[in-house]
């Protein structure tokens, strides 16, 4: 069970073009007993949406759709147990246009149900920030282990065994080696192999991060000789009393390193923004600033608070996205009301190429909600 970049794919920029989309998100109890719960919880999240389906403030070819939405949730949810080990569950609708896409995370996200044009999906893109595909590796002088660590679960890559001294070996070798020396040769070629195979696993498999775990004595040692480009991406180091292949012991440990660096990069990316718009640079902080910049397409990378909820509006002929108004300021076209403009926001920047960095933990960024940095200095903002 993990979130693919095809789910995610399949509902960044879904638009109902003209009928609704129903979002929903419910957190799935770990114990199964807690389960009975689910299904009332989902249908009071519905409420809303069932109140659209059968009141007048939509149109007939909305409220079908909405209905038919309706029942395809429920049905999902009333099949007990279908979600093992899934923390929460998300649901795109729109039955109308033929779209029903369900995303299981791996983390409990916020209880909600959202009816917009388009898919509110960036609880489902924070909580795959949260989980860079990490590859962890265990150095030991006789026998390496490699593994994936990548949305809580544990997948072992290859293990590398390095060649033993052996009775013949060391009888040929010790007329020009002390045994020291001979061991000391078998384990600088296992290194040396470790390496290789490091290199070539990071050539095919699209790892953001390498963490490096061993005995003490062992593990800075083989930081320092990874060439560059992987040291660049070591994410932190652990250290194991003994040489272990337990997987919960190294899930738990790598786990440990990899929150760790997440926390430190968020800090990084906030500190590094406010720093560049504080100097003047190319960067802009609060909602007005970024909506203005992801309007033009100005945003290169977009630190957003990933618990921000603020209503908004979009004008779907231009791109514009607006705290308030009735219509677009660039093209003159009436706007789309929208419960969470953020939201908006990190699809149009995801849909330009720009990346995002969702702050889950509290910082500078408390007040602001939103920092930006640009591509280019911005327009001035039209006053229509
Ligand atoms: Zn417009």
């Amino acid at each position: 069970m993990s979130v693919t970049a095809q789910d995610i794919g399949r509902v960044i920029g879904l638009h109902g073009d003209g009928l609704p989309v129903v979002s929903l998100y419910a957190q799935i109890p770990l114990d199964p007993a807690e389960r009975g719960g689910l299904m009332g919880r989902v249908r009071s999240l519905l409420a809303g949406v069932r109140e659209a389906a059968d009141g007048q403030s939509v149109d007939h070819a909305a409220r079908m759709s909405l209905r038919d939405d309706l029942q395809r949730i429920e049905e999902a949810f009333r099949s007990e147990g279908r979600w093992p080990g899934t923390r929460s569950v998300a649901v795109f609708a729109c039955s109308g246009r033929g779209v029903f896409e369900e995303i299981r995370l791996p983390q409990p996200v916020r209880d909600r149900a959202v009816v917009d044009e388009t898919a509110f999906v960036r609880p489902v893109l924070a909580v795959l920030d949260e989980y860079p595909r990490c590859c962890v590796v265990l150095v030991d002088a006789a026998v390496t282990h490699v593994w994936e660590l990548y949305q809580d679960e544990l997948r072992e890559v290859r293990t590398l065994r390095g060649r033993k001294l052996r009775d013949p070996d060391y009888a040929r070798w010790r007329r020009e080696f002390t045994t020291h020396n001979r061991a000391r040769e078998l384990e600088k070629e296992h290194y040396r192999r470790t390496l290789q195979l490091l290199d070539e696993l990071f050539r095919v498999t699209p790892y953001d991060v390498l963490v490096v775990g061993g005995l003490e004595q062992e593990v800075p040692g083989f930081v320092e000789v990874l060439p560059p480009r992987l040291r660049s991406l070591v994410a932190g180091t652990f250290v194991v009393d003994q040489s272990t292949d337990n997987r919960e012991e190294i899930k738990k440990r790598a786990g440990e390193v990899l929150s760790e660096y997440e926390r430190t990069s968020e800090r990084q990316a906030v500190g590094q923004v406010l720093d560049t718009a504080a100097a003047g640079g190319r960067a802009v902080i609060g909602p007005d600033g970024c909506l203005w910049a992801g309007s033009v397409a100005a945003i290169d990378r977009l630190v957003v608070r990933s618990d921000a909820v603020l209503p908004g509006v979009v004008c779907d002929a231009s791109g514009w996205l607006g705290t308030s108004g009735d219509t677009c300021p660039v093209c003159g076209e009436g706007v789309r009301k929208t419960p969470d403009v953020l939201d908006e926001l990190v699809q149009s920047v995801i849909e330009e190429g720009g990346s995002i960095v969702h702050v889950s933990q509290d910082t500078r960024l408390r007040e602001e909600l939103v920092a930006a940095e640009l591509r280019f200095p911005l327009p001035p903002v039209p006053t229509r």
